[in-house]
């Protein structure tokens, strides 16, 4: 009977496990996971869970016996630490070896350090994990002084949950505009405005130069100036867990290297999910970090393993929860592409669509449901669309084209 084997039980592990079936593989499955818990979803982390309103119970994807019903033998605690590509097998740092006949790489991410004076001391945090949630929470407590380095997704999601718990927040990042690698200034010119308005204060341009503090911190030193702050949170991103792969001799690059199929340079070894590098529907190569993104690949995945390959071609979406604010995004944005704004952003209602060649490249929604779901679903289409409906709110957005 074959066998495989399945290196992280995150998102795209959980995904493949329960796509296996579903394609109709009868083999045995293992899956090696290095955190304590079964599968579940980071999303929550940084917005309802460190809120305090989203239960725990609710972050797994499944109860650990549904591992076992789907015939899956799930290790936690475990770390896979080589792979053997001659023998094909897989070993972890509990002394255990698997063998397998088609193995699945589905490690994700690990936070990314700061690296300046002080970066060890008490009070600074980063969140990927439960635990990582476990350690900061008893640290949001009213009054107190939050600094949070990076003003991406995670940042901002952090701050807001803070601001709303009474701490005094202070985001620095080191563009010009937060969020600039992933939206519009338009969105991003918004969301500024939405943390100011709700006591945040947003300094950008500015590096953080170090940290000071005896035990813990106490000060954060950026822009030649000094902040006190009692608590720090650090989101300046993630590395790929790309090492156990690369030393394998498996193609790397800013992720590992996989065709349409999700396969590697290894036809016998697939990845999957944040630590991936593939080709995109446009034809560019790039890493998506994105529930969307490790869903989807764990499915081409199990099902090119159960030997009913199809090619990946969906359209990358995400989304944000900030305050009152869904952000909801759709496809990949160009400078270059035509900006069109729908609704009002002062009524806190409004998308944008990135048109390109005439059509709906990308589109990012807030508090506007309707016009991502179509946004989306033009995308995936490839539809001409008149700039000018797009625009014009007496047109239902169902009746643009
Ligand atoms: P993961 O879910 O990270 O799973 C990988 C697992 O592999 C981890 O448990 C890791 O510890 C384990 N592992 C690594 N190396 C080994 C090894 N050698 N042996 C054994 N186990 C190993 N995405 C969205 O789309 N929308 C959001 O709003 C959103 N919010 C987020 C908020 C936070 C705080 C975070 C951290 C992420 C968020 N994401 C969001 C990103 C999303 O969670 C990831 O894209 C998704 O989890 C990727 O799934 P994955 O399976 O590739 O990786």
């Amino acid at each position: 009977m074959s066998q495989i084997v399945i290196i992280g039980a995150g998102q795209a592990g959980a995904q493949a496990v329960a796509s296996l079936r579903s394609e109709g593989f009868t083999g045995s499955i293992v899956m090696v996971g290095d955190e304590a818990f079964v599968p579940y979803q980071r999303p929550p982390l940084s917005k309802a869970y460190l809120m305090g309103t989203f239960a725990r119970e609710r972050l797994f994807l499944k109860p650990e016996h549904a591992y076992a019903e789907a015939g899956c033998e799930l290790i936690l605690n475990a770390s896979a630490k080589a792979i053997d590509r001659a023998a094909k097998t897989v070993t972890s740092s509990d002394g255990r070896e698997f063998s397998y006949d088609q193995l699945l790489i589905a490690t994700g991410t690990r936070i990314r350090p700061i690296k300046c004076a002080g970066a060890e001391l008490k009070g600074i945090h980063y969140l990927r994990s439960i635990a990582d949630v476990d350690a900061l929470q008893p640290e949001i407590v009213k009054g107190r002084k939050l600094a949070v380095i990076g003003g991406g997704f995670i940042g901002l999601e952090v701050a807001a949950v803070a601001a709303k718990h009474g701490l005094e927040v202070t985001v620095f990042e080191a563009l010009e505009r937060v969020m600039a690698r992933a939206v519009s200034k338009t969105v991003s010119d918004f969301f500024e405005g939405a943390h100011r308005a709700a006591g945040v204060t947003i300094v950008t341009n500015t590096g953080v130069e170090g940290f000071d503090g005896e035990d813990a911190v106490t000060a954060v030193r950026a822009g030649g100036k000094s902040y006190p702050a009692d608590v720090v949170l650090v989101g300046i991103g993630v590395l790929p867990n790309v090492e156990i792969a690369a030393e394998a001799g498996i193609e790397c690059k800013n992720g590992i290297v996989v065709d349409k199929n999700a396969r590697t340079s290894d036809p016998n070894v697939y990845a999957a999910g944040d630590c991936t590098w593939h080709e995109g529907r446009d034809g560019n190569w790039l890493r998506l970090e994105s529930v969307q993104n490790a869903i989807d690949q764990a499915k081409i995945a199990a099902a090119a393993i159960a030997g009913k390959p199809r090619d990946y071609n969906e359209v990358p979406w995400f989304w944000s929860d900030q305050f009152d604010l869904k952000l909801q995004i759709a496809g990949l944005t160009r400078p270059d592409d035509v900006q069109v704004v729908r609704g009002d952003p002062v009524a806190r209602k409004f998308a944008v669509f990135h048109l390109r060649d005439g059509a709906v490249a990308a589109v990012e929604a807030v508090n506007m449901a309707p016009e991502y779901l179509v946004g989306r679903k033009l995308i995936a289409e490839g539809t001409k669309v008149s700039a000018e409906r797009l625009g014009d709110m007496s047109v239902a957005i169902k009746n643009v084209v």
